[in-house]
């Protein structure tokens, strides 16, 4: 017994906790430097993001690999060795890219990296580089303390994730996935709102799944004629009539057993906006008409073909297949052909019970202790589709209290994150990273 007293105390002694005034400092420091650095896609010249990344792990004891692809673009991956090595890692996914700009919109330059009335101003700091270095700090800190991780820590910075992540994701599952090779990712996707998902209530939503970009060309083919004399085979009525009905297909879809969970989670009571509407079932946006004659267009001529495209977003485990051919019989229409475009990938969602999961939530509620945390798909496409892929579970998270207006700042001219949330942020991850999962 009197051998095992020190082993145990050592076991019973928490680490200390960080100090945590001079990790807000420093993260927000570093978060700025970030911002300054303008590592846009295209051309996702991300080598200086990289560096930077690289320099602040290295001085921290930890060994980055930089793996170069082409024209500048820099991946990057990083991995704090667990204590249970035959468990696959978890692999803390976030980009290097962001977005361009139109410096012209913005009211605060795009790249100051700018810290005003409480917020963190800039392109990236929303999608994605706030939560990127809410993974570096969180990984950081957990090498400081000395505390060894429940199971390895990976974490990958990609290059390209704004165009098709041919040169990020992509690249990396192709070519180093043995370095890879996780049983869970945290990416991004969903955040914590005060009335995105249900009004005046703090609802955490962890992405599990999202939805198959399933994008259709109508094309309506009529006869050309002179425009003071109106004709039934006008190729632009035609295809007018075709998208009324094509936007009026029904959505008969099934179930689904995340928006059930949401459902339940929420007491029914979502809110009642683009987003939630949108990861409740199939929707289709039109989002490009052409058609006539000439350049500039002829006014006096009708032409003989018309073409609309639409953005169909399914959700998963819907055929978009059978949905379009759902969609030529509700168009019935010779003069009309409906083709598919894209070929959405469908891994389906994640296991939404699983021990990491149940430390997630663990993690979220230690700061927000009233929080309802829940499952939720996510409407448009993020590298998470390429790892459930590969077999991997894939949560989307940035753990930040956000409303609407500021989600909207994503891709806008006025992109920026509160600098509180910001750093409760990193204590989340921190927290997580502690955990048994
Ligand atoms: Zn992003």
């Amino acid at each position: 017994m009197k051998l095992l007293l020190p082993f145990l105390l050592a076991l019973a002694t928490p680490a200390a906790e960080p100090d945590w005034a001079d990790v807000d400092r420093r993260a927000l420091a570093f978060l700025q430097s970030y911002i300054r650095i303008p590592s846009i896609n295209p051309p996702a010249d991300t080598g200086k993001a990289a560096e930077l990344f690289k320099a602040e792990l290295e001085r921290n004891g930890l060994a980055p690999k930089l793996y170069p692809v082409k024209d500048g673009m820099v991946n990057l991956l990083v991995r704090l060795p667990g204590r249970d090595r035959t468990k696959k890692p978890l692999l803390l996914l976030n980009h290097f890219d962001v977005v361009p700009v139109d410096p012209k919109a913005w009211r605060l330059d795009p790249f100051g990296g700018i810290v005003k009335d409480g917020w963190i101003w800039g392109r990236g700091a929303m999608d994605m580089k706030g939560t990127g270095v809410m993974h570096l700090f969180a990984l950081i800190l957990l090498k400081q303390s000395g505390i060894t991780p429940a199971r390895d820590i990976v974490m990958l910075s990609t290059a390209d994730e704004e165009t098709n992540g041919i040169n990020g994701i992509r690249y990396m599952i192709q070519n180093h996935w043995k370095e890879i090779d996780a049983e869970y990712v945290l990416d991004e996707g969903g955040f914590g709102s005060r009335d995105v998902y249900s009004s005046n209530k703090l609802v955490f939503g962890i992405s599990v799944g999202e939805k198959q970009a399933a994008w259709v060309r109508i094309t309506a083919k009529g006869t050309a004629a002179h425009g003071s004399q109106p004709i039934p085979e006008n190729a632009n009525t035609i295809i007018l009539e075709a998208i009324r009905k094509a936007l009026n297909t029904p959505d008969r879809g099934k179930p689904n057993p995340v928006v059930e969970a949401m459902r339940t989670n929420l007491q029914g009571q979502f809110s009642d906006n683009k987003f939630i509407r949108a990861i409740q079932g199939n929707t289709m946006s039109l989002t490009t008409l052409s058609s006539g004659v000439g350049s500039p267009v002829k006014v006096n001529v009708i032409p003989s073909t018309a073409v609309a495209t639409l953005d169909c977003r399914l959700m998963p485990g819907v055929n978009p297949a059978e949905f379009f051919s759902e969609m030529r019989a509700r168009i019935n229409d010779p003069r009309v052909t409906v083709e598919q475009i894209s070929d959405p990938a469908d891994p389906g969602v994640s296991n939404m019970d699983t021990p990491l999961f149940r430390a997630l939530r663990a993690s979220i509620l230690k700061q927000h202790p009233t929080a309802v945390v829940t499952p939720i798909l996510i409407p448009y496409a993020t590298d998470s589709v390429r790892l459930r892929m590969k077999g991997v579970i894939a949560y989307g998270i940035s753990p930040m209290v956000v409303d609407a207006a500021t989600v909207a700042t994503m891709h806008s001219d006025e992109e920026r994150i509160p600098v509180s949330e910001f750093h409760r942020g990193v204590r989340i991850f921190h927290d997580l990273l502690k955990s048994e999962f």
